[in-house]
């Protein structure tokens, strides 16, 4: 078993992030938390590795269609005027293509953050999925009110400024696609590790 302190868990500013210039207040809200940043790059990512870093069995692709329709449903909004069916499974495919190309947008800045519980707690951090759902004083919730009901009318992905890992098993995933050998940092950090 790993030691608690050594979780890891992936995140990327998303182009939206970037272009509202929150690198900083995103990297900040992790450490104020605790957690320490253990490697950090700007990029331009290729079509292939977006394509290859978002999952891409069908469980999961419908599942992005079910976040359509359960928004859309609760307000009211007609699936059929904008995708033609009301078929979760047939909304996540064209949601997914505009994730891809949305991800492509701007660069990225990728990081690898380090600390008890990492995956949870930057999930806790970044707040529901859908920034309108997400709860004032995430990062979601205080920078984006973005939702699928604006954003699949404009044929656009959700704009919700990072992504993290969801799972250990994910992260562990996601940290080798994004980094591969590269190196990890290791130090320790006041009235953390020491
Ligand atoms: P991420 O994986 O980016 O951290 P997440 O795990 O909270 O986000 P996922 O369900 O993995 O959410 O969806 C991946 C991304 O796809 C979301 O972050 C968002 O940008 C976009 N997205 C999700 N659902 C929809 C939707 N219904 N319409 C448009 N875009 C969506
Ligand atoms: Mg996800």
């Amino acid at each position: 078993m790993k030691h608690p302190k050594e979780e890891k868990t992936f995140v990327m500013v998303k182009p939206d992030g970037v272009r509202k210039g929150l690198i900083g207040q995103v990297i900040s809200r992790f450490e104020q938390r605790d957690l320490k940043i253990v490697a950090l790059e700007m990029f331009q990512p290729t079509h292939e590795q977006i394509h290859d870093h978002y999952p891409k069995d069908e469980a999961w692709i419908t599942r992005l269609g079910e976040k359509t329709k359960s928004t859309y449903e609760k307000y009211g909004y007609d699936l059929i005027a904008d995708f033609n069916t009301e078929d979760a499974a047939q909304i996540g495919p064209e949601v997914r293509t505009w994730l891809v190309d949305y991800m492509k947008s701007a660069p990225l800045v990728k990081m690898v953050v380090q600390g008890v519980h990492a995956v949870d707690i930057v999930r806790k951090l970044a707040g529901d999925t859908l920034p309108y759902r997400a709860a004032v004083g995430t990062i979601r919730g205080d920078f984006s009110i973005d939702s699928p009901v604006l954003a699949n009318k404009e044929k656009r992905a959700v704009a919700n400024i990072i992504h993290c890992s969801e799972t250990p098993e994910e992260a562990e995933h996601e940290i080798q696609h994004w980094f591969g050998k590269a190196v990890l940092h290791e130090y320790k950090r006041f009235g953390v590790d020491e």
